[in-house]
């Protein structure tokens, strides 16, 4: 099934919203094997979008639409994909009692404008909107049976319902086979290095498997496609073995979340708590941890010590070290990370300091330059960052992303790898070889 994606509405033209929907649906659809061969954004324009239409329906069995069900005349969706699918529209009391309903729940009467939306196909059926006024609709094209449009509202918290509810089944029975997809999340390993590592995992048939690179991560997706649900996934698991195999502790979770709530869960389990000092991340290690419902039983202490002075009075960073190392480098790094500790009582203490840009870089210290340190009772660690070529977000992310794995590794009693390792006492004795972490 050849499948295409089209977006309506002069807001994503104007760029004042992004195509979220796109997105949801392009995923959702790839996970059920189904081919997405274009995706399309047009105006609220009927004679543009009626060329869409027309030229989508030419050359795809499938077409989903997002938006231009709304109550005002702009809203054109459905008039013009009746018309191009030989379908007509008719008024539907049920529907318009449930609009009313909508408004009568929110203490409003409803506009005459609304009763717009209680037109449904006569050959077509509606799909049910929990989360808003406008109802759904797939059409059947009555010149050319097989080939559908289904039409979702715009607002992405009735559109996502929508699809999952109604949809996604509908299309997986039409499919004739059950999908499921795992996902595995990749810290520490760039996207190139992990492809040489599994790239022959990655040529597989059934279940496949794809590398998404993500911000200082990659997202590595099996899917399976089977009779039933239960035997694609036991397909899924069997192949995620393999990853495992191969990439061991770097997988930290399985799904969406992102690895702050990996960190939450494992500094439960081992009992601990972490402390940040953060300078070129400005607070955003803290704001993903306490993004985690939960993370006060972990986390009670972090500080943005950006300046100096502040690094001295608050963290204890003596000013030697800085003064002989910079403000930016493993030495203030691992003092802050242990400063950090020490102030907070926390098990784990970690700084962060680096170059975001897009100025203040060196030839020695060019902009992506980071250090992240994270400091036990014995141990102070410190990864240096090469983030070369990113924007000042990216760095900032990319950092704090690598700052919660430290934290992740210490919690689990895992290696921390290229990093270095700090005398408890001493100043700026290595340990260990140190090599920067680069292409993540
Ligand atoms: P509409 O159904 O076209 O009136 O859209 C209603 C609202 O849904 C818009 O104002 C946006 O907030 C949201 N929306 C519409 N299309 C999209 C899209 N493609 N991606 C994300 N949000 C959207
Ligand atoms: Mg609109």
């Amino acid at each position: 099934m050849e499948a295409e994606i089209i977006a309506v509405g002069t807001e994503l033209l104007l760029g004042d919203i992004l195509n979220t929907n796109a997105q949801f649906l392009s995923r959702e659809l790839a996970s059920l094997g189904i081919n997405v061969h274009f995706q399309s954004v047009v105006g609220d324009n009927p004679e543009r979008l009626e060329s869409v239409v027309n030229l989508a329906r030419s050359r795809s069995d499938l077409l989903i639409f997002s938006g231009g069900l709304g109550p005002t005349q702009d809203d054109l969706t459905k008039q013009t994909v009746a018309h191009a699918f030989g379908d007509e529209l008719r008024f539907d009391e049920e529907e318009l009692e449930k609009i009313r309903g909508f408004f009568t729940a929110w203490g409003r009467t409803m506009p005459e404008n609304n009763r717009r939306q209680a037109y449904v196909p006569v050959h077509g059926r509606k799909i049910e909107n929990h989360n808003g006024t406008a109802p759904g609709m797939i059409f059947e094209d009555t010149r050319a049976p097989g080939k559908y449009a289904v039409l979702l509202p715009g607002p992405p918290y009735e559109l996502q319902p929508m699809f999952l509810d109604t949809v996604r089944p509908w299309l997986a029975s039409m499919t004739h086979s059950a999908l499921h997809s795992e996902t595995l999340r990749v810290m520490g390993v760039g996207e190139s290095h992990l492809e040489e590592k599994i790239g022959h995992l990655l040529e597989n048939e059934n279940p496949t498997a794809a590398l998404y690179a993500k911000t200082a991560e990659v997202v590595i997706r099996v899917t399976a496609r089977a009779k039933t649900e239960d035997e694609a996934k036991a397909m899924c698991e069997e192949y995620a073995k393999k990853f495992y195999d191969i990439l061991g502790d770097k997988i930290y979770a399985r799904g969406d979340a992102p690895i702050e709530h990996t960190v939450v869960r494992v500094l439960k389990e081992a009992g601990a708590t972490v402390a940040f000092a953060e300078s070129c991340t400005g607070g955003l290690v803290a704001e993903r941890l306490t993004n985690v419902p939960g993370a006060s039983a972990v986390f009670g202490y972090g500080a943005c010590t950006y300046a100096n002075e502040i690094k001295e009075k608050m963290l204890g960073v003596r000013r030697e070290t800085l003064e002989a190392h910079g403000a930016v480098s493993s030495e203030t790094a691992a003092e802050m990370a242990r400063g950090v500790r020490r102030v907070s009582g926390a098990t784990f203490g970690v700084g962060v300091t680096g170059i975001a840009g897009p100025d203040g870089g060196t030839p020695e210290k060019p902009v992506g330059t980071v250090y992240v340190s994270l400091a036990t009772a014995t141990d102070t660690y410190v990864q240096k960052l090469v983030l070369t070529g990113r924007t000042r977000a990216t760095v900032r992310q990319s950092s704090a992303q690598h700052a919660l794995d430290l934290v992740r590794r210490a919690a689990l009693g895992l290696p921390q790898p290229a990093a270095r390792r700090f005398d408890p006492d001493g100043p700026a004795h290595w340990n260990d070889d140190n090599t920067a972490l680069r292409d993540v």
